[in-house]
């Protein structure tokens, strides 16, 4: 048990300074253990709750003896939306977690992406009745691997589009600032209250713990685009103000920025 630990406290000689960077070692492993063991509870927990609801609505049919075409849908439609549920948040979990090796070198074009990702949410932004908006700098592309930048913006968008009003909009603007390139993507949603904004990021953090279990995922989409960027060398900021609107802005160094960083000039510039 790492809590168990003898403290060593030694004096100013070279034995005393190894056993202080011995505790100072063993207490960011215990820090490190502790978050572990939180993100697998949290984990553990988002995959019971749709297991649980399944079996409860499997057991209603079991004791019905007869069930009626219609209960039966309902068990139906209840049992799927929940599988469809844990599918997700498993993926979500492999891809948080898996450690395999990315193609880093791909030149990625973002209106290329920012184009996939609204066709697939054009239902939800058909159905909240959003505006959209791009202000796209033409030719902006990053070093990187398409899938994994594809996840940000796509996460990012449809956060913006489920977290937004009825008849909202969302505002895309990607540019140069000082040789980095910046992405921001602003929204009229709900918002994210100040004390909130420091968690945002943190596996499994979600606002409105009742809300977003309707509407959204299981918190591991903000993980999953912070860790993305910051592999891509990039770093991910957000502004916001509950009740009007929220706005993330995404940062990546120029050498990080596609051809320039290979030291040769690009074909297209
Ligand atoms: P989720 O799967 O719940 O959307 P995320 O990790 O993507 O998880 O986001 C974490 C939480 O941050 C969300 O549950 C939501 O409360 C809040 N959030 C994220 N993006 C926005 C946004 N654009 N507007 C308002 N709240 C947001």
């Amino acid at each position: 048990d790492l809590s168990n630990r003898v403290e060593i406290q030694g004096g100013q000689d070279e034995i005393g300074r190894l056993a202080r960077s011995f505790n100072h070692m063993m207490d960011k492993v215990s820090a490190s253990f502790e978050r572990q063991k939180r993100f697998s509870a949290s984990a553990a927990h988002e995959l019971k709750t749709p297991l649980a609801t399944i079996l409860v609505n499997l057991e209603v049919l079991e004791l019905d003896g007869k069930t009626s075409p219609d209960r039966m849908e309902k068990v139906l439609t209840i049992v799927k939306a929940n599988t469809e549920r844990m599918i997700r948040l498993v993926e979500d979990l492999m891809r948080l977690t898996s450690d395999e090796d990315h193609e880093m070198e791909e030149e990625v074009e973002l209106g290329e992406v920012f184009a996939i990702t609204l066709y697939e949410l054009s239902p939800l932004i058909r159905k909240k009745d959003l505006t959209v908006s791009i202000e796209n700098t033409p030719d902006i592309s990053l070093t990187g691997n398409r899938i994994m930048l594809y996840r940000v913006i796509s996460n990012l968008l449809e956060n913006a589009a489920k977290y937004n009003r009825e008849h909202g909009s969302i505002s895309i603007v990607t540019g140069r600032e000082d040789n980095d390139v910046t992405v921001k993507i602003e929204d009229t949603g709900i918002g994210i209250p100040e004390e909130a904004l420091p968690h945002i990021f943190e596996p499994f953090y979600r606002v409105d713990q009742s809300r977003s279990r309707t509407v959204g995922g299981a918190g591991l989409g903000l993980p999953l685009v912070k860790d993305i960027v910051e592999k891509h060398g990039g770093e991910v900021a957000v502004k916001s103000t509950a009740g009007e609107g929220t706005t993330f802005i995404l940062r990546f160094p120029a050498s990080y920025h596609g051809v320039e960083r290979r030291g040769c000039v690009s074909p297209r510039h």
